[in-house]
């Protein structure tokens, strides 16, 4: 669409366009990064006047980092080691990623993101910083099947045993909840299946931490080194299958309060738009149409190196006024009402939500218990 002298961008109402900036891609040796194709695609982008969002990718892991960390991949409950493959939605190869506890896999994503905020933080037409796509464990979790449940990596445990410890303080109160008889926290077990309930709950408490604590470092470096530019991530609503806190322990309103905006996939399911809403409170929300532009979005999504999404926006006050054209309260009406190319209104999101929020509001890391 860009490029190609039609100006059908502006025929079809578009106003932003999104990037993706994939670990894999864009890193393909250790300490060498090559954003040259993204480049190219901003200079179109300020070219035809519109606004960019980069999207970090990193559930695409580059080859030389399971290399040299081979401990790195996740390590599922019945021991076997998930091997980085290809899947629909990431084509390239390097899925799911390692484990979000694993060092130096951790230090790589750092330095992959840092990387590419220095390098495009002075580009005129970058606005925001989609830190991640869809939050969730692994994408073999899904369908929630125990074997798969990931990760039981030693990192993992022992990270697990420090949020224990800071929850319980001391291992004969875990004892006393867990209904165990340990000496000290190295006798941990971790959790394997829900027959004991107690342990396996704060198993997934752990996970959706793990989770929470990955998009704030995110979120964080974006503010530290591109204040200018908003930050947030866009999760699928976890109300339903196959999205669901259960299965991603993703916490739609942990990761919320952190960002700048909240943003979603949306698939049209009926609970969809009041989830996300509730979530995100006060900050605008940003969403993509899937009704309309689903047949579009699947035409482009092969491309290798990026993939582009057309986005609009709205907040709850717009979501409660009716539309008078349609009579309906459907948000997306409204949307489509801006699409159809209806000015900017005064409700336009600048590039930071009026009322940023810094951190979380308790959620985590968890207090300790009476
Ligand atoms: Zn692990």
């Amino acid at each position: 669409m860009l490029g190609n002298g039609s100006e059908s961008h502006e025929r079809l109402g578009f106003t932003d366009v999104k990037f993706w900036v994939q670990w894999r891609w864009n890193n393909r040796r250790e300490n060498e990064y090559d954003f040259g194709d993204l480049d190219r695609l901003t200079d179109l982008a300020e070219k035809n006047g519109l606004r960019v969002t980069f999207n970090t990718i990193f559930d695409v892991a580059p080859v030389w980092l399971y290399e040299k960390y081979p401990d790195a991949k996740q390590l599922a409950n019945d021991g076997r080691r998930i091997e980085p493959y290809t899947v629909g939605h990431r084509q390239g190869g390097g899925h799911p990623g390692p484990c979000y506890n694993h060092p130096g896999a951790l230090e790589a994503r750092k330095a992959f993101m840092r990387q590419a905020i220095l390098h495009f933080r002075d580009r005129k037409g970058v606005r925001f910083w989609d830190v991640w796509n869809e939050p969730e464990l692994s994408f073999p979790q899904r369908d929630a099947q125990l074997d798969r449940l990931v990760c039981y990596c030693d990192h993992c445990r022992a990270e697990f045993i420090g949020w224990l410890q800071r929850k319980y303080r001391d291992i004969e109160t875990l004892n006393r909840i867990w209904g165990r008889c340990y000496n000290d926290w190295e006798e941990v077990e971790l959790p394997r299946n829900t027959e004991t309930i107690k342990d396996f709950i704060d198993w997934r408490l752990f996970h959706s931490y793990t989770m929470t604590r990955e998009a704030q470092w995110r979120l964080e470096m974006v503010r530290e080194l591109a204040p200018e530019q908003a930050a947030y991530l866009h999760v699928v609503p976890n109300t339903m299958q196959p999205f669901n806190a259960v299965s991603t322990c993703t916490d739609d309103f942990a990761v919320a309060e952190m960002c700048d905006v909240f943003a979603a996939t949306m698939n049209n399911g009926p609970f969809f738009t009041p989830q996300v809403l509730s979530a995100a409170g006060v900050r605008y929300v940003t969403t993509s149409k899937a009704i309309s532009t689903a047949g579009e979005l699947r035409r482009i999504r092969p491309c290798w190196a990026w993939t582009i999404c057309c986005t609009t926006s709205f907040r709850k006050s717009d979501w409660a006024s009716k539309d008078s054209s349609s009579g309906s309260t459907d948000p997306r009406c409204w949307a489509s009402k801006r699409r159809r190319g209806v000015s900017r209104s005064s409700t336009e999101p600048t590039a930071r939500s009026p009322e940023p929020l810094r951190g979380s509001s308790g959620h985590w890391p968890p207090s300790p218990i009476n």
